[in-house]
């Protein structure tokens, strides 16, 4: 048996067989290879340098008119390197000395050959060696899709391929995670990843455990191999033996009637002992959970990532098409629905169409969410109107991520008057007395809340984006997770500002990041004056709980206490004292 640390994301507990899946161009995984597997791995690897031929030749037969001299030279060379009989020969060797899959073979064999190429002065010849890397890859990409392929790629599945199964990718985008859901996977773990990466956040709220930032440690698991996966100690065991599938089952029994046991909290207020009325809302990423968040008896949806629509998916969504979504959204909620305006950039990345263009040296920091939008105004006007006219089927609030500037919603305001202009001249209906809210998720936007506060109808903290930008920590890199720390003094300072600069304006302020839902953090968000309370809907009632046994004037005395700690572990030592 062998055990595995990570991060854990998603609640729960998961038993399944393991079924790795590769992109090509990634890390390649490796497996040994019985004697009587080699002749079939090697007539794999041959189907696939056929298939990968074809498929250069059917590329140039796709481009009109005649092949550009540069594109004809490239395809040349390509179908060089791969009718090169050096290619099979010495790939077969590999397989045969080394008894290993040909995925990884051709990875050895493409490595070998870049460095005779990277080693010639000629800067002509060792250009090849990004050749040999995008041959390889084309190769490798084939064997991936091929059937007998022990591993799996995500595209072109059935619905329901990977039925019970726990998915292991190096690395999985948030469109990948939401192409998993029709899959009815039951849990998956990458090498790569934050805690709070869309990846992870979705993971969350599709209530499927998880764990990400194993750092390489998946190389050691092969596809069919048995895995416990508990995705809140973000621990893994492979290959484990009865007690321990005893313990676990057990353990899943006990996190299932403890569930059952909230459930009973379902109707109750959210109110603290001494009277405190605190709203908790939901986030939800796609259409279908608003169903959920209503079950829940959230008091509304505090945050609508409307981005998910727009992935997986080879054309954007039209007006019309965003216009059916949202008003279905509403149409299912009798409760407040924020809907968030597109926060495309970054890690959300979508393939229909210009979006792409918002891929910067550095996305995190670049043309994402409300900073592309008023940047592509054609794909932003759609949006509003959409918005707009869907908000006649129930109470809409618009809130806008990622401001960093005031004159940001300057901008907005006028294209938020051109629209109900241009509506109003159509005979379009549309509610004309929409709240509008900002993200604070910037640390300028936090130190001047108060200077957005004077214009806005709410606001709303992002602690994700808050946290990844105050410290300086790119939430999707599993490198510097151990970094990440909503009880950073910065952090809560940046908070305080922000609740304070809402009240001092009499506007609401929320708080829709990840650390809203998770009830270590309840109590020092009530002591910080927070009293509404965006999540997961999966969390809501164990954040329900902690308020109902907690006494707000009590933690507001102990506030300086924490607030004035020099120390971090003192700090998180007070605040664990808190929740006792
Ligand atoms: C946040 O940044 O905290 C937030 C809620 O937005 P997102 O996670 O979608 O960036
Ligand atoms: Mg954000």
């Amino acid at each position: 048996m062998l055990a595995l640390h990570g991060t854990g994301v998603g609640a729960g507990i998961a038993i399944g067989k393991a079924r790795i899946i590769s992109k090509p161009g990634e890390n390649i995984a490796r497996y040994e290879i019985e004697s009587s597997e080699i002749a079939t791995e090697i007539n794999r690897l041959k189907t696939s340098v056929q298939q990968a031929v074809s498929s250069l030749i059917s590329s140039g037969e796709k481009i009109d008119g005649d092949i550009p001299e540069e594109v004809a030279a490239l395809l040349e060379t390509h179908a060089m390197i791969l009718q090169d009989p050096m290619l099979l020969e010495e790939t077969t060797k590999i397989i045969r000395q080394k008894k290993i899959n040909a995925e990884y073979a051709l990875s050895l064999y493409g490595k070998r050959m870049q460095k005779v190429f990277d080693e010639i002065p000629d800067p002509y010849l060792s250009s090849k060696s990004a050749d040999i890397a995008q041959v390889i890859q084309r190769v490798q990409g084939a064997l991936i899709e091929s059937d007998e392929s022990p591993e799996q790629s995500l595209s072109n599945q059935p619905d329901g391929a990977f039925d019970g199964e726990i998915i292991i990718a190096n690395d999985l985008t948030p469109a990948d995670t939401i192409a998993l859901k029709k899959h009815r996977i039951s849990g998956f773990l990458t090498n790569l990843g934050g805690p709070t990466s869309h990846t992870a956040i979705l993971a969350r709220s599709m209530q499927i455990p998880a764990i990400v930032g194993l750092h390489g440690a998946l190389n050691l698991l092969r596809t069919g191999d048995l895995l416990i996966v508990d995705g809140k100690r973000g621990v893994i065991m492979a290959g484990p033996d009865e007690r321990s599938l005893d313990a676990y089952q057990r353990r899943r029994e006990k996190i299932n009637r403890r569930s059952q046991a909230l459930e009973t909290l379902r109707e109750a207020e959210a109110i603290s002992l001494d009277g405190q009325r605190i709203g908790l809302f939901s986030n939800v990423e796609l259409p279908e959970e608003v169903a959920f968040s209503a079950r829940q008896n959230a008091e509304g949806v505090g945050l609508y990532r409307t981005e998910f629509l727009f992935m997986n998916r080879d054309e954007l969504p039209d007006e019309e098409e965003q216009f059916a979504v949202y008003s279905e959204v509403l149409k299912s909620s009798d409760k407040p629905v924020t809907i968030r305006t597109l926060d495309l950039g970054a890690d959300k990345q979508v393939d229909g169409g210009r979006v792409s263009e918002g891929q910067g040296t550095n996305p995190a920091l670049g043309l994402r969410a409300i900073r592309l939008c008023l940047h592509d105004v054609g794909l932003f006007k759609p949006h509003l109107r959409a918005i707009f006219r869907a908000s006649v089927f129930g109470k809409t609030r618009l809130m806008v991520p990622m401001l960093s500037n005031v004159e940001e919603l300057d901008q907005l305001f006028i294209l938020i008057e051109e629209v109900k202009q241009e509506l109003r001249e159509q005979g379009c209906a549309f509610d004309d007395t929409i709240p509008v809210g900002g993200m604070i998720e910037v640390p300028a936007a936090a130190v001047t809340a108060d200077i957005f506060a004077h214009k806005l109808d709410f606001l709303s903290i992002g602690t994700n984006d808050l946290i990844q930008y105050t410290l300086a920590i790119d939430r999707i890199d599993d490198e510097v997770n151990y970094l990440y720390d909503p009880l950073h003094p910065s952090i809560l300072r940046l908070v305080k500002m922000v609740i304070d600069a809402g009240r001092h304006a009499n506007i609401p302020v929320s708080m829709c990041g990840e650390m809203a839902g998770n009830p270590e953090f309840t109590r020092v968000l009530l002591a910080l004056g927070l009293r509404e309370f965006s999540m997961d809907p999966a969390s809501l009632l164990e954040v329900k709980q902690r308020i109902r046994m907690s006494d707000v004037a009590l933690l507001e005395a102990v506030l300086p206490e924490i607030m004035n700690e020099m120390e971090p572990a003192k700090l998180r030592q007070k605040v664990s004292e808190m929740n006792q």
